[in-house]
């Protein structure tokens, strides 16, 4: 499997270090990364728990398999740096040219999605995209806010069970919490429902979400902030409501370019002006997980029921944006499938850019969750 060089959604694959609860269960590390290569090996036997007579009683082995992606970050050293430089920094310098662009982190719950979006205020998620994304943008506005005017515009959203949540609307804030630490109802009483809405030129629209207009990268970084504490709770317990929802974190960029336009004689210049809008969505996906671990009841993997619409359809809109030879024939990308894809339609394809980050642990038990997240990125390329 080579990684392709003009593929429209590129794919990189993240591989956290082992946890201290993995550790503590005496987990071992299943994933080896080929050095400088964006390749990695993944070889785990895993113990299947025999309730009945309470003993591991059979193994399965998982691989070996080899993968290689777009890119591949290691567990060691800090992968935030060139992680963002290859991932998203050229997204952020699209924006400023007026291309769309999406970065999904994609995987099992607790393989570091929101680590690496930084959609969430704990263990040091400063590092992570959405902040480093956010950095590189006002810096470049500083150099260019002499020759262009700048409007930004910020918005973040959660999509749960197929109903969008507005993470930022002021009405919602403060809300008591519930019993599990979920933040009570979908919207706001009285308030009507967020719809996805498509203009006549193809730009699709949130109607009825908080859009926040932000001068500085403090207004930026407090919608952030804002939204992340709105989202259901962080705790990574494996049902809770933010495993199961897309966080959406959104940025529009506004540009108005003052063009000088030489007159007949050198002497009377007019001025033009070039107007360029783009946005950035910036995505926290659902936990791709179809096993549900329970831990309590004696039985290490159920199945589970639940299976996430929107990661379904995006796997299938992915899927035929990367076939090249069904793109030229023109073949129906299923976008109205799911709200995510819905939202995401002009921002995904077509003269945007996409990249899909996976998200994965090192850890044995996970294995076969990991394996489905390789998979599922593989059908990406
Ligand atoms: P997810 O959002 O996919 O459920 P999290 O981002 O919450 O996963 O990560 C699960 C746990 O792993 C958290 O405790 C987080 O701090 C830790 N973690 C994730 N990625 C890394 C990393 N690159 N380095 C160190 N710890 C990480
Ligand atoms: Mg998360």
């Amino acid at each position: 499997m080579e990684a392709g060089e003009d593929c429209c959604v590129k794919v990189a694959v993240h591989v956290r270090p082992l946890i201290a609860d993995e550790k503590l269960q005496g987990c071992k590390d299943c994933v080896t990364v080929v050095s400088g290569k964006p390749q990695f090996r993944i070889l785990a036997t895993i113990f299947l728990f025999c309730q009945r007579s309470g003993s591991e009683t059979a193994y399965v082995q998982i691989g070996p398999h080899s993968f290689t992606f777009d890119h591949v970050y290691g567990s060691t050293g800090s992968p935030s740096s060139a992680m963002f430089e290859e991932c998203a920094a050229p997204l952020v310098d699209g924006l400023f040219q007026g291309y769309n662009g999406t970065v999904l982190a994609y995987g099992q719950t607790g393989s570091g999605k929101t680590y690496t979006m930084g959609t969430g205020f704990k263990d040091g998620c400063q590092t992570g995209i959405i902040p480093q994304v956010m950095n590189v943008l006002f810096s470049k506005i500083e150099t260019l806010k002499h020759q262009i005017d700048f409007q930004l515009h910020v918005s973040f959203i959660e999509i749960l069970k197929e109903e969008v949540r507005d993470l930022l609307d002021p009405s919602s804030m403060s809300k008591p919490e519930t019993a599990n630490g979920h933040s009570g109802k979908m919207t706001s009483p009285g308030k009507p429902p967020i719809q996805i809405r498509e203009t006549s030129n193809g730009v699709i629209t949130l109607a009825g979400s908080t859009e926040l207009s932000v001068t500085t990268l403090k207004e930026m970084a407090a919608c952030l902030e804002q939204g992340s504490l709105s989202r259901a709770t962080g705790s990574t317990n494996m049902n809770n409501q933010s495993s199961r929802s897309h966080a959406i974190f959104t940025i529009t960029l506004e540009q108005m370019r003052k063009l000088n336009v030489p007159g007949d004689s050198g002497l009377n210049d007019t001025m033009n002006e070039e107007y360029l809008c783009a946005k950035l969505h910036l995505v926290d996906l659902a936990g791709s997980e179809r096993a549900k671990r329970t831990g309590s009841d004696g039985l290490r993997f159920k199945e589970g029921v639940h299976i996430n619409k929107g990661l379904l359809a995006l796997g299938n809109v992915i899927s035929a944006l990367g076939d090249e030879k069904k793109r030229k024939e023109g073949v129906h990308v299923p976008y109205r499938d799911s709200k995510l894809t819905r939202l995401l339609q002009d921002s995904l394809g077509g003269n945007s850019r996409t990249v899909m980050i996976a998200c994965i642990s090192p850890a044995d038990i996970n294995a076969e969750e990991t394996l489905n997240t390789l998979k599922y990125a593989n059908r990406a390329r």
